[in-house]
């Protein structure tokens, strides 16, 4: 059985996290202003004294490694104690973590007996390497992979939160009975649970339940201004022509992603408009279809002109690019938020997309976005944006000021501390919303 690449203490304790460069809240002020970052401060006055953990199973690629990047420094910065602690897993755990991803965000198949004796196995080898080797008060365990800790760890005086950042599809959830049926169990365990979306709440959990998104960093190199010159350069060194439009789009190489569909998007507005495809990926360690999915990506573009695939880029590069493109695609079926969409709206681009899950808490269609159905709509909606580049600059931002106001982390972070201060006295039944999105 061979090893995957986490090691289960990438960034385990707060002086390696304190080491990282990270930007001063003074920074953060000027975007968000004075007085999101008091109330922040006021709120981190009630942690004094208490230690979170952050919990997840991969320290890069994918989302949650992006948000834990920034807001664990972040928090530390303003008097926080937070960890974060990256789960250990076989290439077994990893195959079938990926299947309960798959199962829960609709995906038919079995969940059998064996997939939770890997599962389970993992968990307990986590435990007897004693995972949790400090004294915390509030631990977050990010998505399904260390989801059964708790199980075998949680102590009388500790909080245990489950924050889910998948598109949960209830019904294929429901149906699912031993899935169901160990994940129910492995939940009751927690004293709360965090969602993105209340479509994906299983209301049927005793525990109380929060609503919040997930947030981008403003100022993390993925996300800062940068210079005209650097960006040239990243284009030069990728060999992207400056003089095309740029269609692209950020992923994981996962099915969920729509790649392939993206590829013939794009032939079709090759057509039309000349133009350049450039997808950029990378492997996360804990999502083993990857390799297999990159390689029909591959195989599918291969006779298609203008299109670059570039794989695990900087963060920097990937801002760099993210702000020479002129149309960013999102392609998925399904997406838990993607913060790839954010990423690119903080950016001013206008996004592309189907009306699924996470993008529809984000894009207002015909406003700061495109939402729709049907391929050809998409590809023909892109065309338009290649001939109307005034039209696609007020999208662009719209684009940002929603994103300003609603997706960035000092807002989203003050939302997970207010639901930790306030979850011993929610009734379990209650759902609580943070939900941003109407405020203006
Ligand atoms: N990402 C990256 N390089 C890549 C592909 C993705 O840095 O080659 C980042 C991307 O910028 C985003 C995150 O990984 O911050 C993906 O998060 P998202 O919520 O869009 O999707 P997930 O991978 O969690 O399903």
């Amino acid at each position: 059985m061979s090893e995957n690449l986490n090691n289960g203490t990438v960034y385990s304790n707060r002086k390696k996290v304190n080491n990282l460069k990270v930007p001063k809240i003074k920074e953060y002020e000027k975007i968000v202003g004075k007085e999101a970052i008091e109330k922040l401060k006021e709120l981190a006055e009630f942690f004094d004294g208490i230690r979170l953990l952050d919990l997840n199973s991969t320290s890069y690629g994918g989302g949650v490694a992006e948000m834990l990047r920034s807001s664990v420094p972040f928090l530390n910065q303003i008097g926080v104690e937070d960890d974060w602690k990256v789960m250990k897993g076989h290439d077994d755990f990893f195959d079938v973590t990926k299947s309960i991803h798959n199962l829960l965000q609709g995906k038919k198949h079995d969940f059998t007996k064996k997939m939770e004796e890997i599962y389970i196995a993992s968990t307990e080898e986590n435990v007897n390497d004693n995972i949790i080797d400090e004294e915390y008060d509030i631990i977050t365990i990010h998505d399904p992979q260390p989801l059964g800790l708790a199980k075998y760890l949680k102590k009388e005086n500790q909080k245990w939160l489950w924050r889910c950042h998948i598109d949960l599809d209830v019904e294929v959830f429901q149906d699912n009975e031993n899935l169901r049926e160990l994940i129910t169990n492995l939940a009751s365990h927690y004293d709360a649970a965090i969602f993105s979306n209340v479509q994906y709440i299983v209301s049927s959990w005793n525990l109380p339940k929060f609503i919040t998104p997930p947030y981008i960093d403003p100022l993390s190199e993925k996300n800062k201004e940068l210079k005209e010159e650097y960006i040239s350069e990243v284009l030069e060194k990728y060999n992207i022509d400056a003089n095309k439009p740029i269609i692209l789009q950020v992923s994981r190489f996962d099915k969920w992603k729509d790649p392939i569909g993206l590829i013939s998007i794009y032939k079709s507005v090759k057509q039309k408009e000349d133009c350049q495809l450039i997808l950029v990926g990378s492997m996360a360690s804990d999502d083993p279809e990857g390799v297999s999915v990159l390689e029909d990506v591959k195989e599918e573009s291969k006779h298609t002109k203008d299109v670059n695939i570039l794989l695990n880029l900087s963060d920097l590069e990937v801002n760099a690019i993210q702000r020479a493109a002129t149309v960013v695609v999102q392609n998925s079926i399904k997406e838990g938020f993607g913060l790839t969409v954010t990423e690119a709206l903080w950016k001013g681009k206008p996004v592309v997309g189907r009306p699924v899950g996470g993008l529809t808490l984000q894009i207002i269609p015909d406003k700061n976005g495109f939402l729709i159905y049907g391929a050809k709509k998409r590809a023909d909606k892109i065309v338009w944006l290649l001939r109307n580049p005034e039209k696609a600059k007020i999208v662009g931002n719209n684009a940002k000021d929603f994103v300003t106001k609603r997706f960035l982390m000092p807002g989203r972070v003050y939302d997970s501390l207010l639901a930790m201060k306030t979850m011993p006295h929610i009734p379990n039944e209650s759902i609580v919303s943070f939900h941003p999105w109407y405020e203006l």
